[in-house]
């Protein structure tokens, strides 16, 4: 079976179940299937076809031929169309992908229809960047005449994670093929459905055949063969630093692929003394509860100066106790379940190591409910430096807070971690809000928001959070290589 209805609680659509290959659908040649789960109901949904790596070699020869063929051949202009074309698909589509994301994600419908927002416009960003990427000409002496050119690096393998489905799609989608590679894209095992879906709207956009496949399938055995893969020039990957690092030893032992790796965190949110307690508030609160806590930039330690300390988590405690949790489809509803019982069992686990540790719990720490994946908004205090809640990433709506006194303090308190994705400041002093963010050891630095993210944007993280850059025009530097060309020219003299 290659498609099936779904009936969701606000729309009935065709679910496509197959691999995208070659712009036809078709079955794994295993023939294996998987199902994917309802993380509000724990029942599967609908069984997919799954991608062994005899279809992630059936997918590379496509992306290959496509590369070397059709693909090199369409100008930037019509790349470029093709990419705004996907957009406007996707805002016409938009209530399906809203509700298949919610479905089989769990995330609340109000915040999937952001998502599928967010991730028509990053299309139309990219599409807008293909006929702009050029090279240079450089002076060197009059004997030459030299030029650089931006060509694409080719076959690119892109495995993405389960948290956000279509913006992760498409923020990898857009750059390569902006700028003229080919893609073999794995979806994450949890949540394969919008991106089936989005597969069938690359068809309707005229896309050719083999410049995207789409496959289902899981981490060891597809993204493995991803990863290893020897006709594959660049991978893209966001998730796990554990699963970074195997990307990393894979591309060193296959063929020394260009890396892009979107990795874990554990970011730090410092509020000063001379804050807006109650907006400061509103921004920890959305910097670590925003989509269930499962944001890698996701606000997870937070440090308040001394003097307002109090006051800060006297409301923090009641923002959080007062979140709406529950099915993803009410209206009402803030915050759905985990992504799955793996995800749950483990954020439990980092509650009790928290508890056993010596921490307390000022609010949450329970399962939400009986059914589903439901965990309560969390917060810890009276957290020391070596605990496993303080120093690793959770992925869940739980979070640290502590107190400091001066600045320098803060400012090591927040770059004590492996991790450098985000950081935040609040405070109302400028000198301030600068002093400190040139200070932080992190790829993005928010002043008075948090988790303020835009396609325009680079995002990406130092120390063990990855590297390269993903969105805004930095991404393009990720997906081109450099070649110089040198033109002895004759003289006339
Ligand atoms: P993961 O890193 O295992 O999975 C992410 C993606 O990588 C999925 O598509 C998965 O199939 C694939 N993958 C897994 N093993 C692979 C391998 N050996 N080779 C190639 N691809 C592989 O993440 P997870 O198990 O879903 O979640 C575990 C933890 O990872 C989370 O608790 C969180 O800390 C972190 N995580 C981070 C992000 C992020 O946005 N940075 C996203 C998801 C998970």
């Amino acid at each position: 079976m290659l498609t099936l209805t779904i009936k969701t609680p606000v729309i009935t659509y065709t679910q496509p179940l197959g691999l995208f290959i070659d712009g036809q659908w078709v079955e794994g040649v295993r023939g294996k299937t998987f199902d994917t789960i309802n993380p509000t109901t724990e029942q599967p949904i609908v069984a997919v076809h799954e991608a062994g790596p005899e279809d992630v070699e059936i997918a590379v020869r496509a992306a290959r031929k496509a590369f070397t063929g059709i693909w090199s051949r369409t100008s930037p202009t019509d790349r470029g169309k093709l990419l705004v074309k996907l957009a406007e698909l996707f805002e016409e589509h938009s209530d399906v992908l809203a509700a298949i994301e919610s479905l089989d994600n769990g995330k609340a419908l109000s915040l999937s229809k952001v998502d599928v927002k967010i991730a028509a416009e990053t299309l139309r960003y990219y599409g807008g960047w293909a006929d702009k990427i050029n090279g240079k000409t450089i002076d060197t002496d009059h004997e030459h005449f030299t030029y650089t050119r931006h060509e694409p690096i080719g076959v690119c393998g892109q495995i993405i994670p389960w948290n956000f489905p279509l913006v992760s799609l498409t923020m990898k989608i857009g750059p390569a093929l902006a700028c003229g590679n080919t893609v073999v894209l794995k979806t994450a095992e949890q949540t394969p459905l919008s991106g089936l879906y989005a597969a069938t709207l690359m068809q309707k956009a005229g896309i050719p055949a083999g410049v995207i496949n789409v496959l289902s399938g899981f981490g060891l055995t597809a993204g493995a063969a991803i990863a290893a893969h020897t006709d594959i020039d660049k991978i893209s990957f966001t998730g796990s630093t554990a699963v970074g690092r195997s990307i990393l030893q894979a591309a060193a032992a296959s063929n020394i692929k260009k890396l892009t790796l979107e990795l874990g965190g554990k970011s730090a949110n410092i509020v000063f003394n001379d804050a807006d307690v109650e907006e400061a508030v509103t921004w920890a609160h959305l910097g670590i509860f925003w989509n269930h806590g499962q944001v890698c930039c996701a606000g997870s330690r937070i440090y308040v100066q001394s003097r307002i300390y109090d006051d800060f988590i006297k409301t923090f405690k009641a923002r959080a106790s007062a979140v709406v949790i529950g099915d993803p489809f009410d209206q009402d509803t803030f915050q759905g379940p985990q992504i799955s019982k793996v995800q749950y069992d483990r954020i439990m686990d980092y509650i009790q190591s928290g508890i056993e540790d010596g921490a307390v719990v000022e609010v949450g720490g329970k399962r939400h409910g009986t059914k589903g994946y439901f965990i309560q908004p969390t917060i810890f205090s009276n957290v020391s430096r070596d605990m496993s809640i303080m120093r690793e990433e959770i992925f869940g709506p739980v979070c640290v807070i502590c107190k400091f006194e001066t600045e320098q303090e803060a400012i090591e308190l927040a770059n004590d971690s492996n991790y450098g994705l985000a950081a935040a400041i609040h405070t109302t002093d400028i000198n301030t809000s600068i002093r400190v963010s040139n200070k932080l050891k992190a790829g993005t630095v928010w002043v008075n928001t948090y988790n303020s993210l835009s396609y325009q944007v680079p995002f990406g993280g130092f120390k063990e959070s990855g590297m390269g850059r993903e969105m805004g025009e930095y991404a393009l530097s990720d997906y081109t290589q450099v070649k110089s060309v040198r033109i002895r020219l004759k003289s006339n003299l």
